[in-house]
């Protein structure tokens, strides 16, 4: 007798898909059956032409929990995470307090044991002492992140940019305990000059007017250029995050056919793709205008998904509170938005739309980042004995994204208002339990687990 049994579905194993019936008991995969095989369990999901993939991990996602809960918190967001068909998150550092000492670490970690409803880690900031990293490092981080240009939050872009020696010896801190590093690569001098730019064509610094001459591939690239330096002097492994310019593209692709480093990398979709401009606040029932960073070339990009220069993808959901807007004036204003409603669906809709395979998109969602950070096969496979998480896909479902949509970001905002899609999980299961189903989120908070390597 199972506890759920998940009937008729094609099943990935091993880079292939087979007709088998998922059969859990408790938290597990206990049996990959065929389907002429007679099962009796508590209670069956029928997937009939669907995929089952291994449940979504997203390895960059903003929970705002603690200190800014007012943008977001671990249970709304987590539903969101959910409805997209997320079974794991990796909460970026940028909360309040920055976790870069074991206490504030872990104010995190409680954080998420009471109020997530899909599995996470939350990432470390090693911008303590070499102590506090290891201490964290010990607490069971995946790994640490460093944005370039401010070393503590929220988000300035006034404030200045981050000692380049205090990265180096983060990186080596972060290495002395055999972690991988990230750094959101940064130039100020190019920020700066942009303004000045739009300045002396007499005009306001206005979102519309400057944030596409921020992080160009010139800033970008020429900043990783330096940052994979760094993290070869100090023998850290590198996580090549937010790995969407060109330049950094082929970086990326050369340092890991010289094979000298330890280098994984992601590209995040939030800026890096298809970013639209205007989001729907549900609330006030609006439009707001947010304009995305230098617009990226989708082709390099795709092309380094399927050459696998690009190993990973993160959504980098960073929602803001409609009123936290303030297009009018760039050097003051929240950045970023709420993706993680959408992001599954956008990634299954992207296999429809020929731009990587279905077994690419296990790859990229789940296999890699689980294999990187020690987790596989517990997470990112379905192999019998491991935990029962599942994004269950319908490759034929055709619909749009509407102003009208149920979100469960606190935001209520939606991007990619009017975007046709071809592709939606429609169920979301975490260890066993179906979290998510035709886009209700049904779970309390709490039932998400803190993930760490055993
Ligand atoms: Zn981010």
């Amino acid at each position: 007798m199972y506890d759920l049994v998940i009937k008729n579905g094609l099943v990935y194993q091993d880079k292939n898909f087979y007709p088998l019936n998922v059969c859990i008991k408790g938290e597990k995969i206990a049996a990959l059956l065929a389907p002429d095989v007679e099962v009796e369990a508590e209670k069956v999901l029928d997937a009939s032409g669907k995929h089952i993939l291994p449940g979504f991990i997203d390895p960059h996602c903003h929970m705002r929990d603690p200190g800014l809960t007012q943008k977001e918190d671990f249970y709304t967001g987590t539903c969101a995470a959910a409805h997209s068909g997320i079974t794991m998150i990796m909460p970026q550092p940028n909360t309040k307090p920055v976790p870069s000492t074991l206490d504030a670490y872990m104010e995190q970690v409680n954080a998420g044991k009471e109020k997530a409803v899909v599995d996470f880690n939350p990432i470390g900031s090693p911008l303590g002492t070499a102590e506090d990293v290891e201490q964290i490092a010990n607490a069971g981080t995946m790994w640490f992140k460093i944005f370039e240009k401010v070393a503590t939050y929220p988000y300035n872009t006034t404030a200045g940019t981050l000692d380049t020696h205090k990265i180096f010896e983060a990186f080596q801190n972060c290495a002395a305990n055999g972690k991988y590093c990230s750094v959101h690569p940064f130039d100020k001098y190019f920020f700066d000059a942009a303004v000045e730019k739009v300045k002396a064509e007499g005009k306001e610094v206005t979102l519309r007017n400057v944030r596409h001459l921020w992080y160009s591939d010139e800033e970008m690239t020429g900043a990783a250029y330096q940052l994979s330096y760094y993290a070869k002097k100090a023998g850290l492994n590198w996580y090549a995050m937010h790995c969407w310019m060109p330049g950094y593209i082929d970086l990326v692709r050369m340092l890991k056919a010289r094979g000298e480093m330890k280098i994984v990398s992601s590209c995040e979709y939030m800026p890096a793709i298809n970013a639209s401009d205007e989001i729907w606040d549900i609330e006030n029932q609006r439009f707001i205008y947010i304009n995305h960073d230098a617009a990226p070339d989708l082709d390099k990009i795709w092309e380094g998904i399927q050459d696998g220069t690009i190993d990973m993808m993160g959504s980098d959901h960073a929602p803001c509170k409609p009123e936290e807007y303030n297009p009018d004036d760039a050097l003051h204003t929240s950045a970023g938005f709420a993706m993680l409603d959408y992001y599954g669906h956008l990634l299954v809709s992207h296999v429809n739309e020929g731009h990587y395979s279905l077994q690419r998109l296990v790859e990229i969602t789940s296999e890699n980042c689980a294999k990187t950070f020690g987790l596989y096969p517990r997470k990112g496979s379905n192999i019998v004995g491991t935990d029962a998480d599942f994004t269950v896909v319908d490759m034929n479902e055709e619909w749009e994204i509407t102003k009208d949509d149920n979100v469960y970001t606190k935001t209520q905002t939606i991007p990619y208002v009017g975007r046709k899609m071809h592709g939606k999980v429609t169920q979301t299961i975490v260890r066993g339990r179906i979290v998510m189903s035709d886009g209700v989120v049904d779970c309390e908070p709490g039932y998400g687990k803190y993930i760490t390597v055993e």
